[in-house]
């Protein structure tokens, strides 16, 4: 099976703008991208962020989860919380599985809507793409206004956008992920 892994990236995101920003981490996020993770059998999941006292923050929290006091109150939160990682940056996060696993990492973008000039996969393309990857697939998640067009151009994959049956599209990102991992791992 092909390993996956799941990136939550606070740089580089757009604003409400459309200007390249960074965001503040977000604990809930933490907390339920982890879940699913877990849930749906994703080796782990890395919050970028470039801001070094946001990693430190992360950090302490997930040692209250994983060995600290957390840990016997709320034991399933430290088996999810367990898959968490942190790193400063997208490429930092690519070179690391790349190390570890000896072979290319591809990436596999989200966006509730596609830039214009690329044709984005299906959900059934892209459970195929993960499953003919002859390497490791990191599926990307944004936050704020999300990943900026830059990224969702230069990425490996880009998957087509969730869509309910009504014009809202403001799916927060801990639901996008969920549905994400149940069309490509449920
Ligand atoms: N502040 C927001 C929140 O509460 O989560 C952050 C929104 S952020 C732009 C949402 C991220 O979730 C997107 O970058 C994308 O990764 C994913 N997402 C949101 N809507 C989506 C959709 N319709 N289809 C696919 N992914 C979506």
């Amino acid at each position: 099976v092909t390993p996956v892994y799941a990136a939550l990236v606070h740089h580089p995101v757009k604003d409400r703008q459309g200007a390249t920003v960074t965001t503040a981490v977000t604990n809930l996020d933490v907390h339920d991208l982890a879940r699913s993770v877990r849930t749906y059998g994703l080796e782990g999941l890395f919050i970028v962020t470039p801001i070094e006292a946001q990693r430190t923050l992360v950090q302490r929290i997930l040692d209250h989860w994983v060995g600290g006091p957390g840990q016997k109150r709320t034991p399933e939160r430290t088996v999810a919380l367990r898959r968490v990682r942190l790193a400063a940056s997208l490429d930092d996060v690519v070179d690391t599985l790349t190390e570890e696993h000896g072979s290319a990492v591809r990436r596999l973008a989200t966006a509730a809507r596609s830039p214009e000039g690329r044709s984005p996969l299906t959900y059934a393309e892209a459970r195929s793409w993960i499953d003919d990857a002859p390497s490791p697939v990191l599926v990307l998640f944004g936050t704020g206004h999300g990943l900026t067009d830059r990224l969702l151009m230069d990425v490996e994959g880009l998957i087509e956008p969730i869509r309910g049956p009504s014009d809202y599209n403001h799916l927060s990102v801990r639901a996008a992920a969920a549905i994400t991992f149940d069309r490509l791992r449920g």
